[in-house]
Parts: C-alpha cells; sequence; structure tokens
C-alpha cells in the first residue's frame, strides 16, 4: 500500500486538503472541479434516507442513485484527466486501481484491492476488485464503474457480489447499462454568496482545525471515524443526490420534499449524536459548515421556538429534517411544527415550534 501523505501539522491526509477547500461561505468546494459541490457527512446517513425512501415510496430508486453516481464519476474523470493519459491507464489497471483506491481511502470510502483484469479492447474485457466496508455499495458501485467507464471509453455494467462479512467482489464488464434516465438527471447549482466567515485553519494545509479536533483518518481501512463517538463520516458530492430526490419528484409529485424531511429527521432521531447541534449558535454554525451544509446568519431561540436563517443550502431537505431531529431530541417533544422556505438564491429559513 502507498504510504499516506500526511500533513506535517494537523495529520490529516495531504489529498483531502489539495482537493477540497472548506470555504468561508459555507460550502466545501472541489478544487479541480469547482461546480461540484462535496459534502462531510455521517456515512451511515446516505444509505439510511435512501432505504427509508424505498420503504415509504415503495418504489426502488437505486437504478436512480447509480445512475447520478456513474455519470458524475465519468464526467470529472473525462473532465480532468486527459485522453491520451485515460486510455494509457485503462490498460495498467493495478495501477490505476491503486490511485483510485488511495483517494477513495482518504475520502472515507473504504478500501479496495484489485484481483485481476482482462483488457484487450473487446467485449469480453473485465475488472475485478474486492471491496471492504463500502460507505454506501450502491454508490460505491457505481462510483467504480464511471471511473472504468471513463478509462476505457465505453459504457459498462457492474456487479457486486457478497463475500461475507461487509466485503464484495466488484465485477465490471463493458456493455450497455442505459436506464433511460441520462437526460433527466441534471446537477442544478444556485449561485453561492460570498460571506467569507474566518474558521481557524491549519497553517500548512488550509484545512479548518476542527476537522482535526474531531476526525481521525485510519488509512488502513479508509475509515475518517469521529473521535468522541467512533461514528464513521464520508466525503462525498452528495449533490448528486439532489438529482435523484428530483427525478423522483417526477414521478411521485411534491409530496416526496416531506418524505425526505421525514428520513432525515428519523435519522437524527435514531442515531447518537457526540453534540446537540442546536444547542448554541457557535455549535449550530460550525456543525454545518463542516459538513458544507451552509453558513447560520441568524439563529433566535428562546425555548420554545428555533428559527434560523441558513445561506448558502444547497441540500435543504435534509437540512430541516436534521434541524427538525435536533429539535425534537432538544426539547423531548415527539412531534413539532416545521415551517420552511428556500429563495431564490439558496438561502433556507426554518422556524420550529
Ligand atoms: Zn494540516
Amino acid at each position: 500500500m502507498r504510504r499516506p501523505d500526511l500533513c506535517s501539522s494537523c495529520g490529516i491526509p495531504l489529498y483531502v486538503g489539495k482537493m477540497h477547500q472548506w470555504s468561508g461561505d459555507g460550502v466545501i468546494i472541489h478544487k479541480v472541479m469547482s461546480r461540484s459541490n462535496v459534502f462531510f457527512m455521517e456515512s451511515e446517513n446516505i444509505d439510511a434516507v435512501f432505504n427509508t425512501l424505498d420503504r415509504e415510496l415503495g418504489v426502488p430508486i437505486e437504478n436512480i442513485i447509480m445512475e447520478c453516481t456513474r455519470r458524475g464519476n465519468r464526467r470529472f474523470m473525462e473532465q480532468n484527466i486527459p485522453a491520451p493519459l485515460r486510455w494509457m491507464l485503462s490498460y495498467m489497471p493495478r495501477l490505476s486501481s491503486g490511485l483510485i483506491s488511495y483517494a477513495g481511502k482518504t475520502l472515507g470510502f473504504g478500501s479496495s484491492e484489485f484481483v485481476g483484469a482482462r483488457r484487450r479492447g473487446d467485449e469480453k474485457d473485465c475488472l475485478v476488485h474486492i471491496i471492504h466496508d463500502p460507505y454506501s455499495l450502491s454508490s460505491m458501485l457505481a462510483d467504480a464503474l464511471g471511473v472504468t467507464e471513463a478509462f476505457t471509453g465505453q459504457d459498462g455494467t457492474v456487479e457486486g457480489l457478497p463475500l461475507g462479512g461487509d466485503s464484495y467482489l466488484v465485477v465490471m464488464r463493458t456493455g450497455e447499462h442505459r436506464t433511460g434516465l441520462e437526460e433527466r438527471l441534471q446537477l442544478i447549482h444556485p449561485p453561492v454568496k460570498t460571506i467569507g466567515y474566518d474558521l481557524p485553519r491549519c497553517e500548512k494545509c488550509r484545512l479548518p482545525l476542527e476537522l482535526s479536533a474531531r476526525y481521525r483518518w485510519d488509512m488502513r481501512k479508509g475509515f475518517i471515524l469521529s473521535k468522541a463517538s467512533g461514528r464513521r463520516m464520508v466525503i462525498t458530492g452528495f449533490d448528486n443526490y439532489e438529482a435523484v430526490f428530483r427525478e423522483i419528484e417526477e414521478e411521485i409529485g411534491e409530496g416526496i420534499s416531506q418524505v425526505i424531511v421525514d428520513a432525515q429527521r428519523e435519522f437524527v432521531l435514531h442515531s447518537n449524536w457526540d453534540e446537540n447541534w442546536i444547542e448554541s449558535e457557535s455549535a449550530l454554525r460550525i456543525n454545518l459548515m463542516l459538513r458544507g451544509l451552509g453558513y447560520l446568519s441568524s439563529y433566535f431561540q428562546d425555548g420554545e421556538h428555533l428559527k434560523v436563517t441558513i445561506l448558502n443550502c444547497l441540500i435543504p431537505k435534509q437540512v430541516v429534517g436534521m434541524l427538525q431531529g435536533f429539535y425534537e431530541l432538544d426539547s423531548g417533544k415527539d412531534s413539532s411544527t416545521c415551517v420552511w422556505s428556500v429563495g431564490q438564491e439558496a438561502d433556507l429559513q426554518i422556524e420550529l415550534s
């Protein structure tokens, strides 16, 4: 395994700060692809919310998730690695798999090993990996497929066969996978307001000091873990999932917003948290900023009501559900009233009572 290159000051893998900027505007910017919004989230959140949607809506949404993630990754690689280099890497599967596995570990995706490959440029080509402890199995299969398609320049298929524990044999082949969703799942990027809040930062890698204070990177397993609770985190382009939600909205109607809010609220209510996010203005601001969920610009709490405005909130439905969950945990209420709205510029207003 490649030796992890860690920041000599804060100890976080250098790759994290080289590729991402935790901005003072409440968003995490991918430095190479600046229009791709990134989030730092509790990893079990991702599948938990999708499983709830599956259950509540009775619509299997795995196809939609896979398509969004696959396409996002393929496009990312195609835009950032020149075609001749991608073509060369497609004939060096052990090397390219090692590089991708390393990047994935720094982001908290879990670990993967190269097993074997056949690459002769025909329809029998395949690439086989084993992945361990994926942060989300369907997202990781789609990640792997998107990267492989970008390298080979051909569409492919992927399957993950359980090996026991949380390990899977991943087999990618050349072939059609068209879902009919390609044109429909488009990302939307609202403009980000400049705020420039001054987060204390590592003098070497410029990542927020709060990241290294709260989390540790286990580069053997590919985990990012909360030091306080051991809970696993992942750095991922969660806004792909906004496209997923919009697609479901088209199929099912607007009621989906409430289902997403409720799924996220349920997740908060049934998880253990290191900290009550809404305990104070500063606690909420830093918890939102570390996750790329926006900048808290106003906060009012009188024991009965909680009223907040969050600027640059790119996944508002999730944030509404999270804050409603924390409000109910904090107040001890079984239910609450939540009124929320999003303005033209991704400014989210929430009032809870
Ligand atoms: Zn550092």
